[in-house]
């Protein structure tokens, strides 16, 4: 997408000029750029939590509903000491052309609270979430918006949301949140949707792309829930997971690193990969440029940037993070024909299982993991399918066709839907 930088280059300008560049190509009316560009609802929280030790501590959380116009609002909730405003704007803009693109009935919202979790304890992690849950409760509901999990939030952290809701209503609201743990209103497959996900469109994309998907040299940053599925499913796919990392830096073999090695590593050593065995260790953000086939940024925004982006080897990107490439790395990747498979609809899979559980919550009859598996596949390749189309059609990358799809079906629904009163 050939991308205008703003000036003062943050996330949400950064979603802003991505989504003008789609308004432009769509000849979107100006009122329409008007509405589309703000998000409908920001809501600032500043509330004190108690510790362990009897001081209280003032914490500061965010909930940004972008658009509504499609359905309830959708979107997860992160823990994290660098959460902004503006961070919270782009994710919940990038959530409402995320459902659309795979045409799932919700807008886009995001939340986060401004703080490091594994600083907390888990009893003052519950009270933090309890009480932010307590204070965004007048925006959030099964059918307004539902949150689920993000970066550093978890199934145990949805139920306390869910708990928390609930109690205040006097009966349980399990549709409230997704994410959940099964035993509450949880769905089978939610925990892997995200990683099956991308695993399904770096599968079609390699298709069309014609990169042999058994031997193909992959490299994935992060080792969250996103990057370890990921990761997994591409290595029992027949990939050679060259390289991966975490907060402890990156880890690379040039054979192939034994992924299921890795994650009973990570899980004996904190959830971290620090002295990964049988793996060079690379600072920083290193790993993006080591030779690979396909890179998978699984962690967090602005990841590839214009400083490393001319030195990125892959032939493929896949984008399991939310906004890991800025709009300057992307008119790079672009000059150089390198492909980048957007967010929106690489990292849909865990939106799409959250409908599902959405919806088995609502009935109270739930499906099996076979069942949602199947469906999600089915979305996954629909969706990347009408990508493809559209990027052909178009004669664009793939960032702009899954805009150009998303962008004017939530236009559609707000246009139709006209201006109150
Ligand atoms: N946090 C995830 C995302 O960025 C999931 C959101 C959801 O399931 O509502 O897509």
């Amino acid at each position: 997408m050939a991308i205008k930088e703003p000036e003062v280059m943050n996330p949400y300008a950064q979603a802003v000029a991505q989504f003008d560049a789609a308004a432009e190509r769509l000849n979107l009316s100006p009122s329409l750029r008007k509405i589309l560009r703000k998000p409908k609802r920001e809501l600032i929280v500043n509330f004190p939590v108690r510790m362990d030790d009897g001081t209280i501590e003032m914490y500061t959380g965010y909930r940004v509903q972008h658009n509504v116009n499609r359905g309830p609002a959708k979107g997860g909730i992160r823990f994290d000491s660098n959460v902004s405003l503006d961070e919270v704007r782009a994710l919940a803009m990038w959530m409402t052309w995320k459902c659309a693109v795979v045409n799932i009935p919700f807008g886009g919202a995001k939340g986060g609270v401004i703080v490091d979790p594994h600083a907390l304890s888990r009893t003052e992690l519950e009270r933090l979430t309890r009480r932010y849950a307590t204070e965004i409760a007048g925006v959030i509901g099964p059918e307004s918006d539902i949150p689920a999990p993000d970066v550093n939030t978890n199934p145990q952290i949805m139920a306390w949301i869910m708990d928390t809701y609930s109690m205040h209503h006097g009966y349980s609201v399990p549709a409230v949140v997704t994410g959940k743990p099964l035993s509450v209103g949880g769905s089978e497959g939610r925990m892997e949707a995200t990683g099956r996900g991308v695993y399904i469109t770096t599968r079609e994309a390699c298709k069309v792309l014609d990169i042999p998907l058994k031997g193909a040299r992959v490299i994935v940053q992060g080792f969250g829930n996103v990057g370890s599925i990921t990761a997994r499913l591409l290595h029992e796919a027949g990939c050679k997971v060259v390289g991966l990392a975490d907060v402890t830096g990156g880890y690379y073999n040039k054979n192939g690193i034994d992924v299921k090695m890795a994650l009973r590593y990570s899980q004996e050593h904190g959830g971290l990969l620090k002295d990964l065995p049988h793996a060079e260790h690379v600072e920083g953000k290193g790993i993006l440029e080591m030779p690979c086939d396909i890179l998978i940024p699984a962690a967090l925004e602005g990841q590839l940037t214009e400083e490393n982006a001319p030195r990125v080897q892959a032939k493929l990107i896949i984008e399991a993070a939310n906004g890991p490439t800025t709009n300057e790395a992307d008119a790079i990747f672009h000059a150089r024909g390198i492909p980048v498979v957007p967010d929106i609809l690489a990292n849909a899979g865990g939106v799409t299982v959250s409908y599902f559980e959405w919806v088995q919550d609502l009935q109270h009859f739930f499906w099996t993991e076979h069942e949602i598996n199947e469906r999600l596949e089915r979305i996954m390749v629909r969706s990347f399918e009408a990508v493809e189309a559209k990027r052909e059609e178009q004669n664009c990358d793939y960032r702009l066709a899954a805009y150009l799809l998303a962008v004017s079906r939530v236009a559609e629904a707000t246009q139709v839907r006209g201006i109150y009163p």
